[in-house]
């Protein structure tokens, strides 16, 4: 997208369509320490070598929680049996320590909170202020969890998150339907709203839906494979935006 196009995009849309993990707060890292605090038990009841930072990238970074659980398991050659995705944490399965650490998780976000991206923020500000409308379309089950550990609950127009999308049946980026739910629910066409995304899959989702404006966010994706990916423009900040956002709108009158 050219420049201009771009402006007249910013100068244009009516709403923004926001990611959560990555965009609006840095939520990784609360999965991080919830990987950590579940193996470091785990590994220490088994007598096998203690767990590590480098643990974490190797065999749990963006995996779904089971398939993690499992690849950490093996690292160490411990055999659980499966169990049932509904298992409860307190198991000793597959599915129940991948439940486990979504307790934990739960727990460390209620108890110590987490803090939104500032320039997520202003940007978010900036949109009230000049009456663009703001939602959350996330894939993950804890979103209103997320949320109101931010303090951030009641701060948007509406969120689609995972247990939604599930309830509705809706598959999950990169197929771009989460995201024209949240334009739906906003009463706004997808070329009205501006999609904000971190991820391959996100962008992706993005393009895939004919959306006005596709942001992607580089929070270590890379630049350039979030434009291949679909999007229109690529921010490091979300602050970046601001200026250009107001300036297109008042040039827009
Ligand atoms: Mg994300």
């Amino acid at each position: 997208m050219t420049a201009a196009k771009t402006q007249q995009a910013l100068g244009s849309i009516r709403a923004f369509l926001l990611d959560l993990d990555g965009v609006i707060t840095p939520t990784a890292e609360v999965h991080e320490r919830a990987w950590a605090d579940l193996f470091t038990r785990v590994f220490e009841e088994h007598g096998a070598a203690p767990y590590t930072d480098a643990d974490y990238f190797s065999y749990l970074d963006g995996k779904p929680r089971f398939v993690g659980v499992r690849d950490a398991l093996a690292s160490r050659g411990i055999a659980l049996p499966e169990g049932m995705p509904g298992d409860d944490p307190e198991f000793d399965t597959v599915c129940g320590l991948g439940n486990r650490k979504n307790a934990i998780f739960a727990r460390l976000l209620d108890e110590e909170g987490v803090t939104a991206y500032p320039g997520s923020l202003e940007l978010v500000a900036e949109a009230d202020a000049l009456g663009i409308e703001t939602a959350v379309v996330t894939s993950s089950r804890n979103g209103h969890r997320v949320l109101r550990a931010a303090g951030l609950e009641g701060r948007f127009e509406t969120i689609v998150d995972g247990v939604r999308a599930a309830e509705l049946e809706l598959p999950g980026k990169p197929a771009p339907d989460t995201y024209l739910q949240g334009a739906r629910e906003l009463d706004l066409p997808a070329s009205a709203c501006a999609v904000v995304e971190d991820a391959l899959s996100g962008v992706a989702a993005g393009a895939a839906g004919g959306f006005g404006l596709v942001i992607g966010v580089d929070r270590g994706a890379g630049a350039d494979e979030l434009l291949e990916a679909g999007a229109d423009i690529v921010v490091a900040d979300l602050a970046d935006l601001v200026r250009p956002l107001r300036e297109a709108r008042s040039s827009a009158g």
